[in-house]
């Protein structure tokens, strides 16, 4: 299958609400460029110096967003362009992404990471973490960010009944967090889902699916 008979298919399974992040690290621009030349326009990098890299090379209406971890020293070579941030797991990054969003006179727009999967490889904030961050003034505070919503990984298994409760317990808290709504808070989007469990995201609740190998092949290496 081509990269855009894989994107057809795909897309063909999605609701009218839902987006899709094609998934393009370590793959070259030139699979970027064949997913974009078949309709596609949002795409997701976990390194930041590789988005900043394929940046530079591909058609400037691409929407390019970093889903990886974050290391605050490098949000500065993505701030002016980048669309908007899944993985924000700490204070710490909220603020650098703030700092850089003033820099560069915009808002940036980013979602929390939460943990609901129940490996400890995985970074985020619990729930509680984040209800402590959105009710403190030093949030209110950061007034060049504007949080979206939420991104979380399930468990890596196969037992898809741990899935979907972890992506069921995600979409409860993104509705009930919709009582702290404000100025630079605004939840509408549910990053959720990935390759192998992303019709079980869309069940429940995802409105942005973020898929790799599916779309371009197997990916030599993380
Ligand atoms: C790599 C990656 C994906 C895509 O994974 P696939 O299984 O290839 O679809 C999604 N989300 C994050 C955070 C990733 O790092």
């Amino acid at each position: 299958m081509s990269i855009k008979n894989n994107l057809h298919s795909i897309l063909q399974s999605f609701p009218d609400n839902v987006q899709l992040v094609a998934v393009s690290k370590t793959k070259p621009a030139s699979d970027v460029l064949e997913a974009y030349n078949a309709g596609q326009r949002i795409f997701g990098e976990n390194k930041i110096q590789e988005m900043v890299e394929k940046y530079e090379q591909l058609p400037k209406d691409i929407q390019w967003h970093m889903i990886g971890h974050l290391q605050s020293n490098k949000v500065k070579y993505m701030a002016g362009f980048v669309n908007l941030i899944h993985g924000v797991d700490s204070f710490k990054t909220l603020k650098e992404i703030n700092k850089q969003g003033l820099k560069n006179n915009r808002i940036i727009n980013c979602l929390l990471q939460l943990k609901i999967a129940k490996e400890d490889t995985k970074f985020g904030f619990s729930f509680t973490e984040v209800d402590q961050l959105l009710e403190s003034t030093a949030f209110e505070s950061l007034k060049n960010i504007q949080i979206l919503g939420f991104m979380g990984m399930a468990t890596f298994t196969n037992d898809e009944n741990i899935v979907r409760e972890e992506f069921r317990s995600l979409k409860n808290y993104f509705e009930a967090s919709k009582k702290y709504s404000s100025f630079n808070f605004n939840p509408t989007q549910l990053s959720m889902g990935m390759s192998d469990d992303y019709k079980i995201a869309i069940e429940e609740g995802s409105t942005m699916i973020r898929i790799g190998s599916a779309i371009f092949g197997n990916r030599n290496y993380i």
